[in-house]
């Protein structure tokens, strides 16, 4: 690697996913210059086909009104099967293991009703450092649902004295002290702040082993790490199609449920769209559910929604998971590069430096706070995003992202950072 902006040509040269960016609305400057948009962790952006896949349904409603849940080109009454494969194949689970539906809080609470059991010996929640705040109410309002005290019933992971992140020996002494305590394990893939990715399988073997139950929140895993949840065996998952997935803003959430509780009798909350297809219209009175992740169903699921997800499901297809992780590597490692340049009196990464503990984003931890530097980024066309006290996350994302992307926001950083 160089720092010549040479260098970031030639590789956007050689990338094999280069062609992709063309695929995507790439927002502009008031003058008309592509956005660095380094942000796809937070909303991803829009790909040019989305509007034919809504317009298509659209349509359809248009022409044939309630006709269209089964003459519509892609029929509605099955839509949501037509997102299973290409999700199930993203996350590495089986389809039957997997359904897109609702938005992801609201599955983490559904989920929670079937695989948070506690007991008044075993009734508390390990979940994530810092976790993203809709994680921490839903688990906090769970525990105090079932008549506990959250103050009991919450354990936070902290980073290990020194670090800003979690070592897999951090856990295993929290488990070895409180592992008959704890119900429920719910971390997130990826850490959302420090952009840790956690090890799936370590993580979910060692919570059996003391009788937990294993669950992930993967809004920062989905599209941007390979995953394997069915071989590394977690007991749920649930993600959300807006980041990385590029499904538009508060698109859907696809869940995952292990298959070997797909016949067990759990508690669950039911809607008629977990019936058994067969008889969902007889409108019977017995609630009979699909024998699989689709089971925990509740709504007719919206269409529109479901086809930007569509959409952009058939460009991951394309592109190929395998082949954007290994882009990503390429692009994060690069961008790691070009900013440690600039310096480490300046700033510090807290994200891992270890490829596998970390998916795209890297958090800049900025040695002298200033938001102006965050504004000043803005003003020349870059967006990234702050978090206070002084963070700023930036994603290069391998599908629409380039390398010129990265030398650029780095030339553009490394003069704010002379500045403020
Ligand atoms: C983005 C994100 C959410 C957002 O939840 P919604 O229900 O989709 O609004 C929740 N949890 C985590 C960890 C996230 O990263």
């Amino acid at each position: 690697m160089d720092t010549s902006l040479q260098y970031a040509l030639d590789q956007d040269q050689k990338d094999v996913l280069h062609a992709f960016r063309d695929m995507f609305h790439i927002p502009k400057t008031s003058s008309g210059q592509d956005i660095i948009y380094l942000c796809g962790n937070s909303l991803g952006l829009m790909p040019k086909s989305t509007s034919m896949y809504v317009n298509q349904e659209l349509d359809d409603w248009k022409n044939l009104g309630v006709e269209g849940h089964f003459h519509a080109k892609n029929p509605w009454m099955p839509y949501h099967e037509f997102l299973t494969d290409n999700m199930a194949h993203i996350v590495g689970a089986k389809p039957e293991e997997v359904v897109v539906m609702n938005s992801l809080t609201a599955n983490l609470h559904f989920l929670m009703v079937s695989f948070y059991k506690p007991t008044s010996k075993r009734y508390k929640i390990l979940f994530d450092y810092s976790p993203f705040p809709s994680d921490r109410y839903a688990i906090e309002s769970q525990i105090r649902f079932h008549g506990f005290d959250p103050q009991e019933g919450m354990i936070e992971l902290t980073p290990d004295a020194g670090s800003e992140t979690v070592s897999l020996t951090h856990i295993q002494n929290i488990l070895e002290r409180h592992g008959d305590e704890i119900a429920l394990i719910l971390i997130g893939g990826v850490n959302y702040y420090t952009g840790q990715a956690y090890d799936i399988k370590t993580i979910t073997a060692m919570g059996h082993a003391k009788g937990c139950v294993v669950g992930f929140d993967l809004a920062h895993a989905a599209g941007n790490l390979l995953l394997h949840l069915h071989e590394d065996g977690p007991d749920f998952a649930a993600w959300c199609s807006y980041k990385y997935l590029n499904s538009g803003p508060g698109s859907l959430s696809g869940c995952f449920i292990h298959e070997r509780h797909h016949q067990a009798d759990l508690p669950r909350f039911a809607g008629w769209w977990g019936n058994d297809k067969k008889t969902r219209f007889l409108m019977k009175d017995e609630f009979v559910p699909i024998p699989t992740a689709e089971g925990w169903q509740l709504s007719n699921p919206p269409i529109l929604s479901m086809a930007a997800i569509k959409a952009s499901l058939d460009l991951f297809a394309k592109a190929g998971m395998d082949r954007l992780r290994s882009k990503s590597e390429q692009l994060t490692s690069y961008l790691e590069f070009l900013v440690l340049q600039n310096g480490n009196n300046t700033l510090n990464i807290i994200t891992p430096a270890d490829p596998n503990q970390r998916g795209c984003q890297l958090s800049l931890q900025m040695t002298n706070p200033n938001k102006k530097l965050h504004e000043y980024l803005t003003k020349h066309g870059i967006i990234a995003d702050w978090r206070e006290p002084d963070v700023i996350r930036v994603a290069p994302v391998p599908l629409y992202n380039s390398f010129e992307d990265v030398w650029r926001f780095n030339s553009i950083l490394a003069e704010g950072l002379i500045q403020f």
